[in-house]
């Protein structure tokens, strides 16, 4: 259903009011973790002022420690909802466990499936039988095989909109914290309908990294991005190293439009 053959799963895909894939690049934007009512809706006017479309923000987190941070849960969606509303843009969270799936999917525009659940076939199910669209991560170590045959649990249980993320993949060198595989970018667009975005912060887990490689996602032909921006990174919960600040992120949006006038 997935393949570009057969067409029945094919851009654009509608988020909110947002469409994904259809032409223009799209932004998402906002920090790794909601924390506070007033860090997510600040965060969220700056990103929409600065050219954002969708606003993102994890309330449930998978972390690999079980100490760290594990997110607001609940109260981080209804922060994320209300943010969404003052900012007046659509927006897109993790769920992690299938019984949240129903939950979410009344206050968020769009479920995020994180790199650590690509093959979580319950999970895959659940979302696909929900009215939501799906940003669909690469798992940190799967072939681009099976990350389609992943969208192809979601859109077989009954949800054609999902869209692909290229996140990174787990390299050798710490230097990075993923390698970002760009050349999946059009590989994935010759063999799929889907959409593809990019995610330039996990995909290297630096901030100096961020702005070129989301210049040269969107020279590779991706549809758009998942950025993560923080009010004061080095005070982040979560991710704070690879998070851009407010003006980061401004140079960020300035770069693309210079960037994207050009071609
Ligand atoms: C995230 O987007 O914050 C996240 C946890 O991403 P990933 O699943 O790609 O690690
Ligand atoms: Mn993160």
């Amino acid at each position: 259903l997935v393949s570009r053959d057969a067409g029945i799963a094919s851009s654009p895909v509608m988020v909110g009011d947002v469409e994904v894939g259809g032409g223009d690049f799209v932004v998402m934007a906002g920090p790794c973790s909601v924390e506070s009512r007033e860090q997510i809706v600040r965060t969220a006017m700056a990103v929409k002022s600065a050219g954002a479309s969708i606003l993102r923000g994890g309330a449930f987190k998978p972390r690999s420690n079980p100490y760290s941070f594990q997110g607001l849960g609940g109260i981080g969606i209804s922060l994320l909802e209300e943010a969404s509303r003052a900012a007046g843009i659509p927006v897109v969270t993790e769920v992690m466990d299938p019984q949240d799936v129903e939950v979410v999917s009344r206050w968020a525009h769009m479920l995020q499936i994180g790199t650590r659940n690509m093959q979580n076939f319950p999970l895959l199910k659940e979302v696909g039988r929900s009215h939501r669209p799906v940003l669909l991560k690469r798992g940190m170590m799967a072939t681009v095989d099976e990350w389609l045959q992943a969208a192809e649990y979601v859109v077989s249980s009954g949800n054609p909109n999902v869209v692909l993320c290229e996140r990174g993949i787990r390299g050798f060198d710490r230097a990075v914290r993923n390698v970002l595989d760009l050349s999946a970018v059009p590989l994935v667009k010759g063999l799929s309908g889907l959409p593809v975005v990019v995610d330039p912060s996990h995909g290297t887990g630096r901030r100096d990294l961020v702005i070129p490689m989301s210049m040269a996602a969107a020279a590779a032909g991706a549809d758009g991005l998942i950025v993560e921006v923080h009010p004061s990174p080095e005070e982040a919960l979560c991710d704070g190293e690879q998070s851009l600040d407010f003006n980061g992120f401004r140079v960020l949006m300035d770069s693309l439009s210079a960037l994207l006038e050009a071609v």
